[in-house]
């Protein structure tokens, strides 16, 4: 009996597996027919200077408008792509379409914020990534201090010498770059103090007021950041209270449901008119 046991669990293991891999197949199909078919979109979340009161810069965040169930989140689909290798390819495309959008904003006479564009580890690694930055500004007439590329800490941290050649090669680009999700991965204070980057983004959980030492986490992020030279924004603000306390301890920027969920572009015609 226990064998039979056994023996069904084992089943129960393969075949879930099997169905897993069935359901990535299937997904990866329909990620390429969605590059084909233009079924991606890019929302945009407005930041907020805190002490001009200003928008700032708009953070591009991919939407798949699904034929059938509707808007798929990236973090449901993106880690895929990333395995596949398809990442390249809607990378490519959300970097033009980022940058396209806000050329024809500033065009439309609106006054000019950044774009910021998040790139994935494999987009970040190809060896043509600058060139390939530099022929999308090209195209779409974008100045390149209109663009940031948000890289994660563990993108940073590998691979000393090539990273710092391509933070460098941005930089030298005019191309800002800051660093997404600060705090939850392994940074080294060293790399920080060397790496050309403009920008911290803190991780929403240090927002989590129920955790009174991410206070104080908060504050010295903000210090060191301001002693290297670098700008720090706060993700994820939901309240008027994570707003007071970080216009307090003299934080840059923000983004955040509070202000603004990201929102398709022709809905964001009244941020505009504020700047
Ligand atoms: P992220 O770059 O850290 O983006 C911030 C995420 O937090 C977004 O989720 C945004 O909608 C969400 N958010 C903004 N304000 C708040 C808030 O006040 N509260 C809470 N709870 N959440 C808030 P989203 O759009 O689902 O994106 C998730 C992640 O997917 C992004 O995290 C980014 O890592 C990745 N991603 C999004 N678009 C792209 C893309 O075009 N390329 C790549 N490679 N990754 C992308
Ligand atoms: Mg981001
Ligand atoms: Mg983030
Ligand atoms: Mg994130």
């Amino acid at each position: 009996v226990i064998k039979e046991k056994h023996r069904n669990n084992y089943n129960l293991f393969e075949s879930s597996i099997s169905e897993n891999f069935k359901m990535m197949l299937t997904m990866e199909t329909e990620l390429r027919k969605a590059l084909k078919e233009k079924q991606f979109e890019l929302h945009y979340q407005p930041q907020k200077n805190l002490s001009s009161g200003k928008v700032v810069g708009l953070e591009a965040l991919i939407r798949w408008n699904h034929p059938e169930k509707g808007y798929i989140s990236p973090g449901d689909f993106i880690p895929l792509a990333e395995k596949t290798g398809l990442i390249i390819e809607i990378g490519d495309w959300v970097l033009y379409e980022a940058c396209r959008q806000n050329k024809e904003w500033q065009d439309a006479g609106y006054e000019p914020v950044t774009v910021s564009v998040n790139l994935s580890a494999k987009q970040f690694h190809q060896r043509n990534l600058v060139d390939k930055v530099k022929q999308v500004l090209n195209k779409t007439g974008l100045e390149p201090h209109y663009l940031d590329l948000e890289i994660t800490e563990s993108m940073a941290m590998s691979n000393e010498e090539d990273i710092l050649k391509t933070l460098h090669d941005l930089r030298d680009l005019g191309v800002f770059v800051s660093i997404d999700d600060f705090g939850t991965g392994y940074s080294s204070f060293k790399y920080l103090s060397i790496f050309p980057v403009t920008k911290l983004k803190i991780d929403k959980m240090f927002l989590n007021d129920a955790q009174k030492e991410n206070k104080a986490i908060v504050k010295s992020i903000i210090h060191m950041s301001h002693s290297l030279d670098m700008k720090v924004i706060a993700e994820g603000v939901e309240t008027v209270d994570q707003l007071l306390f970080l216009a307090g301890v003299e934080c840059d920027e923000m983004q955040g449901f509070y202000f603004s969920k990201p929102l398709p572009p022709e809905k964001l015609n009244n941020f505009f008119i504020e700047v």
